[in-house]
């Protein structure tokens, strides 16, 4: 393909992607293909010869089209967002036009400036504490996703831990054998709900991992009288906690941890790092209402949330901040000859490929860059507020049905866990309450109060047991698609 035939070509396939987007509310959102549908529909191998772009354009509607979930349709509710836009779009075209690997500042400066200086923005936009900015020690960085940055940020954390300790010896197979003998004793901590990362993240880093309690009556988030008895406890046992993502929104029903309460710790355990991982929530940050979030962060270490998921930046845009870059250089900097040169050596650049576990890296700070500049930071709000009244809309029309549901958290941040109720039965009866018929509003303050544990466990059961069914009912018609948690 040469450049007039790629005109053509591009043509043809940003006519074909404005459409989708001006019709794909008219699409069921779950596709009604089954597993291997795929392969009969495709040759078992590659052409022999080139085919024409007409040809290969066709299949995009023939053969990929149905087997597509509609992440950007209005009747998408699973999971978290994937927030694409038209300005987002083209951030990613650019980038696939100027593809480069761009891993130290001289492979390809504007990379590393504008990811510097875009970085910058968010931080001031979402009142990060200015330990974050690139002025100072801080900075920020674009990596893929926000797993990817939990595995980056505890491996740092267990190497800043060692080299502290160890600090006094040097290099020798002792100190080799005592980094080896630590590693085995750390401990990465996360809520019980916390984001699985950071359970994988101990497992790739070598560590063990264990979940601080975060129950129903501290509202599923963690207090910091929670992580300080787990923390003792580890020490307890001769283990050494050396980290902890605290969270920011939590996957299953948007908890925030007690930063203002957990930030006091950190003068007792001067070596466990925080992370904040807002993936979801923290982009609800451009908004001054959720701005007194951010003071505690000035306590912790890194935080992280992605513009992919809630701010219009199409996949994968997951912002990195870090208040002492140091500590991911002192881990990750490894400069064989091949890598070095001389803006490198000057100490004068960025070399991003020092602050990730890969060296490669994408331009992904373009998008982001086109979509604050489009957008603004008042459009932004604008978009976040929507959404967050949207939520509550919903909430309340839930609320309003006492009949069919009961509500379990939320709204917060847009998102509200909710139950259906299921259908009285002898069991119920068995409560001090009088049964699930009785209960004035059937919520769970009211049969956590007035039920036996038996009976309530029989509740929780059949409630479990209806919701699934009513949303693989609503799942399995493919117009819309739901997400469940227990
Ligand atoms: N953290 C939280 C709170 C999440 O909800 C999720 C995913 O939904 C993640 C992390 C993982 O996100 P990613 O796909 O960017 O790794």
């Amino acid at each position: 393909m040469d450049s007039s035939q790629f005109r053509t070509a591009a043509h043809s396939a940003i006519e074909e992607i404005a459409n989708y987007y001006d019709t794909i509310a008219e699409r069921p959102v779950l596709p009604s293909v089954s597993p291997g549908y795929l392969r009969p529909l495709l040759p078992d191998g590659p052409p022999e010869e080139g085919e024409s772009w007409d040809k290969i354009q066709a299949d995009i509607e023939k053969v990929i089209m149905p087997g597509l979930t509609h992440w950007q349709s209005p009747k998408y509710m699973a999971f978290f967002p994937c927030n694409a836009s038209f300005p987002g779009l083209l951030g990613e075209m650019y980038s696939g036009a100027f593809s480069a690997a761009a891993f130290n500042w001289i492979c390809s400066p504007a990379h590393t400036e504008l990811e510097t200086i875009v970085m910058d923005w968010v931080a001031k936009m979402i009142t990060l504490p200015e330990c974050y900015l690139s002025k100072g020690e801080g900075g920020g960085i674009i990596q893929g996703t926000a797993s990817e940055v939990v595995v980056t940020a505890v491996v740092a954390a267990r190497e800043r831990l060692i080299r502290r300790r160890l600090a006094h010896m040097p290099e020798s197979e002792e100190k080799l054998d005592k980094a080896a003998e630590m590693r085995g004793k750390l401990v990465a901590l996360g809520s019980e709900h916390a984001h699985s990362s950071t359970q994988k993240a101990a497992l790739i880093a070598g560590t063990r991992f264990r979940a601080v309690p975060a129950p129903r009556s501290s509202s599923f988030a963690v207090t910091a009288s929670a992580l300080r008895t787990t923390i003792d406890a580890c020490i307890a046992q001769g283990l050494e906690p050396f980290y902890f993502t605290a969270t920011l929104g939590s996957t299953a029903t948007c908890a925030v941890d007690d930063f203002a309460g957990i930030a006091t710790l950190t003068s007792d355990y001067p070596d466990l790092w925080i992370h904040v991982d807002a993936a979801y929530a923290g982009s609800a940050l451009v908004c001054p209402e959720y701005q007194h979030l951010c003071a505690p962060l000035a306590a912790f270490d890194s935080f992280n949330f992605n513009m992919h998921k809630w701010l219009l930046t199409n996949f994968d845009c997951s912002a990195f901040f870090i208040k002492r870059r140091r500590d991911l250089i002192d881990t990750y900097s490894i400069a064989p000859s091949y890598l070095r040169n001389e803006f490198s050596d000057s100490g004068l650049v960025t070399d991003y490929r020092d602050w990730q576990i890969p060296l490669g890296r994408r331009f992904r700070s373009l998008k982001a860059w086109f979509v604050l500049r489009s957008y603004g930071v008042k459009g932004l709000r604008g978009f976040i507020r929507n959404h967050v009244n949207l939520g509550v809309l919903f909430h309340d029309l839930v609320a309003g049905r006492k009949d069919l549901f009961t509500v379990v958290t939320g709204p917060e941040f847009a998102l509200t866990t909710f139950h259906v109720n299921p259908v009285p039965s002898s069991a119920d009866a068995g409560g001090g309450g009088g049964g699930a018929a009785n209960r004035p509003d059937a919520r769970h303050e009211a049969w956590t109060n007035d039920f036996t544990r038996d009976a309530e466990a029989k509740y929780r059961e059949d409630a479990n047991e209806i919701t699934k069914e009513v949303f693989e009912r609503v799942n399995v018609q493919g117009e819309f698609f739901l997400t469940s948690t227990v």
